[in-house]
């Protein structure tokens, strides 16, 4: 019988020719990753249950990037970074992205594939449950806890049980007013947030195909606000073109079985999916932007794992550039590398940071998870009272980003940055849709996660506003 793609990576890491979902196996473990707030705890575990003086399996393979609460005065959260910096001295890890050096990275998921540690065809976890993104580059990974992190790290395997796998096909290209966050909005809405309990999800189908790999990466990223176990994309020339910028390292990709066997699946036209937002308190809350038009809004964020890619903030700025916020608006690069991107590539002969600046939006001085998860109480951009907020982020629980008593929309980059402007939750259409625009012409690229050019640009209108042009959102060009 066919697999799956995901069916097929365990197989192999299984040493087995084939596998079947339910089957329990021991799987060999290409990467593990972990963070500031997991690692101590896995560390601690470590020691215990492999003793004092245990060596990891292979020092190749561990991967420690403190990324969470980094700009912080909170001395608990030193402590856990003291923590993993005695321990990577002790097993002598080539891979540790320390704070305060030329190696800090940020945040963890965007860093992997950054640094080349994520390949088609390898099976990676992580003590994070966004790990998931890396399912972008054609691989099984998804997140686990602390206990399980351990034990990798002692034996270089892990017990799993091979899920279903569900496919999310996308008929046609994006709309030049939607985002891979409206695609993923749109099927949590769907199937809510247990919809794909212990499940990979697997998406396919033209419109996907043409996604950059930073697109990609948001549809996997959101998977586990589904429950699903991992998100799994095809690989194909734009992931080949991105591993192998970024790693020689080499790696096996592989493919559904043309017989391969689906839990379900279900196919969406993109043309017919509407700038997409979560209302609070959950993923799954879904409704459109338009349907939320008129929601005062006391802040605007984007960042973090989902929505601080350069090409998010490409995209921002493509809303912001000429405007202002009314909304308090709040820009986090997901990286350091996209830092340098913000300060390097230009819309219409402007950094991107400078078009933030002059919109009147505050941009975080250092690349961290920042306000996403909340963090101690210094943390920038953290709501610390009952505001409500729009979000490039991937969770709008009470409490996520802070107070308990704040409201949280998650959204698109675009809305994001479109609601901004107004002060109250607007369909980026408004200032995007304007298929009577020219062709835009072309823009310098700094140095982003894609490492493919950018295209873009804009026209100002009768009032000297600028007003982006008609650009696609999908594919290389974003
Ligand atoms: S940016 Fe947010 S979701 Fe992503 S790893 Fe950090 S805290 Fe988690």
């Amino acid at each position: 019988m066919g697999m799956t793609m995901t069916e097929k990576v365990l197989a192999g890491h299984a040493g087995r020719k084939s596998a079947v979902p339910g089957d329990n196996i021991w799987v060999d473990v290409d990467i593990l990753m972990t963070h500031d707030v997991c690692g101590p705890g896995t560390i601690g575990i470590f020691r215990k249950q492999f003793g004092p003086t245990a060596r990891v399996w292979d020092r190749e393979k561990v991967i420690i990037i403190p990324d969470h609460y980094i700009f912080t005065n909170d001395q608990h959260a030193h402590r856990n970074i003291d923590v993993l910096r005695a321990f990577v001295k002790e097993q002598d890890l080539p891979y540790y992205y320390d704070v305060g050096t030329d190696k800090y990275k940020g945040v963890c998921h965007i860093a992997l594939p950054e640094e080349g540690h994520t390949r088609p065809g390898e099976v990676l976890f992580g003590t994070d449950s966004h790990t998931c993104t890396a399912g972008a580059f054609g691989e099984f990974a998804t997140g686990i806890g602390n206990t399980d992190a351990a034990l990798i790290m002692g034996i270089g395997k892990l017990w799993v049980k091979v899920p279903e796998t569900m496919r999310f096909e996308f008929e046609g290209p994006l709309p030049p007013y939607l985002m891979a966050k409206d695609l993923i909005l749109h099927i949590i809405g769907d199937i809510g947030v247990d919809g794909a309990t212990y499940r990979a999800m697997e998406f396919a189908g033209d419109g996907v195909m043409s996604l950059s790999i930073e697109e990609r990466m948001t549809l996997c990223n959101m998977v586990i606000e589904a429950g699903g176990k991992n998100g799994i994309i095809p690989v194909d020339a734009v992931t080949e073109a991105f591993v192998k910028s970024k790693t020689a390292k080499p790696y096996q990709p592989v493919a559904d079985d043309r017989d391969a066997r689906f839990h379900s699946r279900r196919r969406y036209k993109t043309a017919d999916i509407q700038p997409t937002v979560a209302k609070p308190h959950s993923p799954d809350n879904r409704g459109t932007a338009r349907e939320c038009k008129g929601t005062r809004l006391d802040r605007a964020y984007i960042g973090s794992c989902t929505g601080g890619k350069l090409n998010d903030f490409m995209a921002a700025a493509k809303i912001l550039k000429g405007r202002q916020v009314k909304a308090d608006t709040y820009i986090v690069p997901a990286t350091t590398e996209v830092a340098k991107g913000l300060a390097t590539t230009r819309l219409d002969g402007q950094t991107l940071a400078e078009i933030f600046q002059q919109a009147g939006a505050k941009i975080s001085q250092g690349a961290s998870c920042a306000a996403c998860l909340g963090g101690p109480s210094d943390t920038f951009g953290r709501l610390n009272k009952s505001e409500v907020c729009i979000s490039t982020t991937n969770r709008n629980f009470p409490g996520r980003m802070g107070s308990k008593t704040a409201q949280v929309y998650l959204a698109s980059p675009y809305t994001v940055a479109a609601s901004a402007i107004r002060g109250e939750i607007t369909d980026p259409r408004e200032f995007l849709y304007q298929p009577e625009l020219p062709r835009p012409h072309g823009l310098e690229d700094g140095p982003g996660l894609s490492g493919l050019a950018l295209h873009g640009g804009g026209l100002r209108d009768q009032g000297g506003n600028h007003r982006p042009a008609r650009v696609p959102v999908s594919g290389a060009s974003l």
